[in-house]
């Protein structure tokens, strides 16, 4: 059985930090690479090496498969480990990789293949008893078809692209009329993402909550499924906030989900940790995808679970069986993750680039941050905006949601717009509270003025302090202060 000895990283941020950390109490050597973009980046400096492997653009760093592969061979790395994007889910370099002698810390290149088209991904589970939402399970390219699967599975219809991923070439279509233009626009815009134009239909389903089943599967047959994530909260079918487990989902329930995500994973021989996601309506689940690799939410399955989902990856990577049967894997208290962008909330979640100009955690019990920045830091424009994961845990749910309040409060940001205000403003929300929540929670209850109500109040705050102090002023000087004066004071005052 191989014994990984060193690990390169193929990844960056936050990510790359975690799998460094997991590997280094596991005794393995880390290399790291990055770009021009990244020279500063702590992930740099957190491993045993670093190389650089190309200018900003991740098609000329981190997507160049060949280069990291060869760089393995110089550097006698015996391993490479994917995280998530990038290259983690290309089946062609999880390939190249074994050719090379090296071991990919994934599922094989096939499952990957399978997986990573959702065509190809339903044909697969269709005989292993799975709920599927109603639709189509080959590509649609004929209006005429369409139309008329659409009135056999009744709209609203989402048609949705084969190759898609990260909420792209989605289109809701409410009534027939908008169906052949919006095919069309979803046609090319598959084609221009994703290289690859096929499309199909499914049933929209208006009130859903997206949950998510993480499994674990050894090279030797055994699966295991770690419980569900729920990651409902989501802008632009983006998740921003996760948690674990998912209040709507019963004891019975969970069994019967996870139970069907482990087949999802044994039709097509998955091994290494994987993610099958469902949605979720009133009691029912339907397959949406399997995703072959570590998910960015993969911390609140840690937290209820005890087990770290890297460390389990290197074994099953090294061949190891997994050492724990299902009845061993117990779930304990609540956890939430909020993914903190470089997104201004104030105006449709737009990216925010810019520096870092200060940049404090927040700390103390039940409190993990996994991110990939210093203060002083610029976030760069070429990768995804996520400046970091905020993880609470608490003994339940309640606490958990307190403890997230008071490290938002605590988290300081400064010189960018963070999605951490909205955040505050879902966990503040009756409805999340409740559990009473679906994917629209944005649409339905958060606007750009929802965030004003704490401006607002500041301005008042503001005014009332600038009318004593103005008192104050004319009554020790018998003279009005300039406006520049009270200006200053207002804003010193206030922002302390
Ligand atoms: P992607 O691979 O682009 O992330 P998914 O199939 O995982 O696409 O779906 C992403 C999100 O889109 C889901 O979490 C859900 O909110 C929404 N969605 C997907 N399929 C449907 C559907 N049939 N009805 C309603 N919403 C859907």
């Amino acid at each position: 059985m191989p014994k990984i000895k060193k690990v390169l990283i193929a990844n960056r941020g936050e990510i790359a930090l975690r799998i460094i950390r997991s590997a280094k109490e596991m005794g393995i050597k880390t290399v790291a690479v990055f770009s021009e973009a990244d020279r500063k980046s702590p992930h740099v400096f957190a491993a045993d090496e670093a190389v650089l492997i190309g200018p900003p653009p991740s098609a000329k760093s981190y997507l160049l498969g060949n280069k990291i592969i060869k760089l393995c061979k110089q550097l006698k790395v015996d391993a490479i480990h994917p995280g998530y994007g990038f290259l983690s889910e290309n089946a062609a370099f999880a390939d190249n990789v074994e050719k090379a002698g090296l071991i990919f810390i994934g599922p094989s290149s096939e499952a990957i293949r399978v997986m990573g088209n959702k065509l190809a991904a339903k044909k697969a589970v269709g005989a292993y008893d799975i709920p599927m939402v109603p639709g189509t399970d080959e590509a649609i390219t004929d209006p005429e078809y369409a139309k008329k699967l659409g009135l056999e599975i009744g709209y609203p219809i989402l048609i949705k692209a084969s190759a898609g991923g990260g909420g792209k070439g989605m289109r809701v279509v409410y009534n027939e009329n908008e169906l052949e233009e919006n095919m069309n626009l979803a046609i090319s815009e598959a084609t221009s993402s994703f290289g690859d134009g096929s499309v199909f239909i499914e049933k929209y389903i208006e009130s859903n909550k997206h949950i998510e089943v993480q499994i674990l599967g050894d090279q030797h047959g055994k699966t295991l499924y770690l419980f569900e994530r729920e990651c409902s909260i989501q802008r632009r079918h983006q998740k921003v906030i996760e948690e674990a487990p998912s209040m709507v989902i019963s004891e019975d329930l969970r069994k019967e989900i996870g139970e069907a995500a482990v087949r999802v994973a044994q039709s097509c021989n998955y091994y290494g940790a994987g993610t099958v996601e469902f949605i979720y309506e009133n009691g029912s689940f339907y397959f949406l995808e399997m995703n072959t690799r570590l998910q960015v939410e993969h911390p609140v399955t840690e937290l209820i679970t005890g087990i770290d989902l890297v460390k389990e990856q290197i074994l099953i990577a090294e061949g190891k069986p997994l050492q724990l049967n299902q009845e061993d894997v117990k779930m304990n208290g609540h956890a939430f993750e909020v993914r903190v962008y470089a997104e201004d909330p104030e105006n449709n979640f737009l990216p925010d680039i810019g520096t870092l100009t200060s940049y404090m955690r927040p700390q103390g019990y039940g409190i993990r941050v996994d991110d990939g920045f210093e203060q002083g830091m610029t976030i760069p424009i070429y990768y995804d905006p996520m400046i970091a994961k905020l993880i609470t845990y608490g003994a339940t749910r309640d606490e958990a949601r307190k403890r997230m309040i008071r490290a938002i409060d605590e988290y300081t940001i400064t010189g960018i717009k963070t999605t951490l205000p909205f955040c505050k403003f879902v966990f503040e929300h009756e409805a999340f509270i409740n559990g009473s929540f679906d994917t629209k929670f944005v649409e339905k209850f958060f606007d750009h003025n929802s965030l004003e109500t704490e401006d607002e109040t500041q301005e008042k705050i503001a005014a009332l302090m600038a009318i004593i102090y103005y008192k104050e002023d004319v009554n020790s000087t018998n003279q009005p202060p300039t406006t520049k004066k009270a200006n200053s004071n207002w804003k010193k005052r206030v922002s302390k």
